[in-house]
């Protein structure tokens, strides 16, 4: 069977009718980024962010007028949209509206735009950006215990979620509801555990449909630094989006990072990945505080047997091989698994166990780096490099 081509889609895409306006979609402009693969499809449709829920039907449409073309194995249509410039808690007209074909986040015009450390985060002494080659790895259950650690230890710690697409850090924090204005533009960060905690999951309903388009991506992400009142804090943690494509590239970039930690499993495809990793933050100048293995081994919850379940020990090697710090492991187990996903944190549930003693003592090799990287100083500055 003949795979399908981008012409074929489109040409289907252009009998779909947008009700409101009586036009073809593609006609209209509504369809962008239209990616075939091997007869896998995948598209956005631009809309406006008020929109988002009344055009699902459109988008079911779109999806199934591509699904009928012959060749056709999948179909990702996605509702894409940008909000207006500085959203609605700021307004400083920094130049983008409701309309197409901006330039990519990382382009020259957005350089131009790098904010300063200084104003964004005033009052945070070094941020620390917890990152992963990809998904799964544990690298968000990782933030949140590393940060429930550090608070534990007496270090005045926040969490920023930076996963605009699959925020979790709510759930894992089991914090809920929406953060409070402080006067008319900031907004307070929500609290468990001792953490101050921002993320875009308390602002966007979890179900709705919605994916930013890079620029707005990067805007709330400002946002969610500049217009949020986190007061002194000596770590900021920030959860990044698994992967290093551009986007990790782009935050990688624009947050002010003192440091970045990579998250790995052993599996040798994620070490892989670890390399990407640590390319991606040298590329930017940011230094490597060094990888964590997780999943690492199992133990028996019944007979107490240590198994090796992937190949135990990969992330150190990698880490040695590539000159970067070990920072430790953090076995396969359980309980992690349900304390994280039921925002109870092993290290504040299970205080005593030894998983809440490895998270303590990464914690406090992390802690021990930051210092040192932004000294009697105060934060490092960012580093902004021309790509
Ligand atoms: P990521 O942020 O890398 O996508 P998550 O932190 O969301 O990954 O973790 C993915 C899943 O794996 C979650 O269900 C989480 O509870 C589970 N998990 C993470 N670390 C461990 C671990 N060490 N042992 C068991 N389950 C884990």
């Amino acid at each position: 069977m003949a795979s399908v081509t981008k012409d074929q889609v489109l040409a289907a895409l252009a009998d779909v009718l947008d009700p409101d306006s009586g036009q073809s979609v593609v006609a209209s402009g509504l369809i962008s980024g239209v990616v075939v693969r091997d007869g896998n499809v995948g598209f956005a449709l631009e809309v406006d962010p008020d929109q988002g829920a009344a055009k699902e039907p459109l988008r079911k449409a779109c999806e199934t007028a591509v699904e009928r073309l012959s060749g056709v194995l999948s179909v990702t249509a996605v509702l894409t949209a940008e909000r207006p410039a500085g959203g609605q808690a700021q307004g400083q007209g920094r130049g983008h509206s409701h309309g197409h074909g901006h330039g990519h986040a990382h382009g020259g015009q957005a350089q131009a735009r790098a904010p300063q450390a200084d104003q964004l985060l005033p009052g945070v002494k070094s941020v620390i950006a917890i990152a992963s080659g990809k998904g799964g790895v544990g690298k968000s259950t990782t933030a949140v215990n590393l940060a429930t650690a550090m608070a534990a230890q007496n270090v005045r710690v926040g969490l920023l979620d930076c996963d605009i697409y699959g925020p979790s850090i709510p759930r894992m924090l089991n914090l809920s509801g929406q953060p409070e204005m402080v006067g008319e533009r900031t907004l307070r960060p929500m609290a468990n555990y001792g953490i101050k905690c921002m993320s875009i999951g308390f602002l966007v309903a979890e179900d709705t449909a919605m994916i930013w388009r890079g620029p707005m991506v990067m805007q709330a992400l400002e946002q969610m630094m500049r217009d949020v009142d986190w007061g002194e804090l000596d770590v900021l943690l920030c959860d990044l989006p698994p992967g290093t494509g551009d986007a990790q590239l782009t935050m990688a970039q624009r947050v002010p990072l003192t440091g970045a930690v990579i998250v790995s499993t052993p599996q040798d495809i994620a070490l892989l990945d670890v390399t990407r990793g640590i390319n991606m933050f040298q590329q930017v100048n940011v230094p490597i505080f060094g990888v964590v293995e997780n999943m690492s081994y199992y133990i028996c919850p019944a007979c107490g047997h240590r198994a090796e379940v992937f190949h135990h020990g990969g992330a150190r090697e990698t880490a040695q091989r590539l000159g970067v710090d070990f920072l430790g492991e953090i076995p396969l187990d359980l309980e992690i698994r349900t304390t994280s996903d039921s925002g109870r944190p092993i290290v504040v549930t299970q205080p005593e166990s030894p998983h809440a003693d490895s998270y303590r003592r990464i914690a406090a090799g992390l802690i021990d780096k930051a210092s040192a990287a932004v000294g009697g100083a105060g934060r490092a500055q960012p580093r902004i490099v021309m790509m």
